[in-house]
């Protein structure tokens, strides 16, 4: 549920979007979203449940009953170390932490993740380095990481990034495969594939871009 005015914001079946749990369930695996008997013990077995806005049971509820915006601009999916203990205790073995993952990877597609949170960025950041050049360029991602998370950090760390650098540590080259814009192909078709399936057009990808825009994320 969204706050709103310092209460939780309720939301009305036809604010769902039905859709989430079935786009959701096309992983590999996936239906076993359907057998959660809501029993709790991955969100008592989870070490981080305590820190995350909705617990891993909650998140497994919301994503089954299509609570998508609220899912994706979660912390709870960032905050997962995917240690997977809540997966090897659950009685209906459902594996938590790959929901987790692919939580994490719609919210990055759809620009939705927590802005300034540093694992979503980081993951973030990653995900565009490969996809542009089919490798992550370590100093790229540090320099894009506190940018755009803390930028005070950068300049505090300066001294740090020259010894590295001395010492062959840390390099500014630009890592990149022999063909990257074949990759790129490659994951725009699977993208599009994936949206076709389940008639997400552009207008949502737009939709999700202007909340981004308007600061909601
Ligand atoms: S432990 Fe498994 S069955 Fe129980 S709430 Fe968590 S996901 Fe559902
Ligand atoms: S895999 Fe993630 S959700 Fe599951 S117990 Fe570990 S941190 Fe919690």
């Amino acid at each position: 549920m969204h706050e709103w005015q310092g209460q939780p914001r309720f939301r009305y079946e036809a604010e769902l979007d039905l859709r989430f749990p079935e786009e959701v369930a096309s992983m590999p695996g996936g239906r076993a979203l359907f057998n959660c008997i809501q029993c709790g013990t991955c969100s008592g077995t989870c070490p981080l449940a305590t820190y995350m806005d909705y617990s891993p049971r909650k998140i497994i509820a919301m994503t089954r009953a299509g609570f998508r915006d609220e899912v994706l601009h979660s912390f709870t999916i960032w905050l997962c170390a995917s240690c997977y203990a809540c997966a090897v205790e659950c009685p209906r073995k459902i594996k938590i932490t790959d929901f987790m993952s692919e939580l994490k990877q719609r919210a990055i597609q759809e620009g939705v993740f927590p802005r300034r949170f540093p694992v979503a960025v980081l993951a973030r950041e990653f995900y565009d380095s490969v996809r542009k050049w089919g490798r992550n360029s370590e100093s790229r991602l540090v320099l894009r990481l506190y940018a755009k998370t803390n930028p005070l950090q950068l300049f505090r760390q300066i001294r740090l990034g020259f010894k590295l650098l001395r010492t062959g540590r840390f390099s500014l080259r630009v890592e990149a495969i022999e063909h990257p814009e074949e990759l790129k192909k490659l994951l725009s078709a699977v993208e599009s594939a994936k949206r076709d399936a389940f008639g997400l057009g552009s207008d949502h990808r737009t939709h999700q871009a202007a909340e981004v825009a308007r600061g909601v994320t």
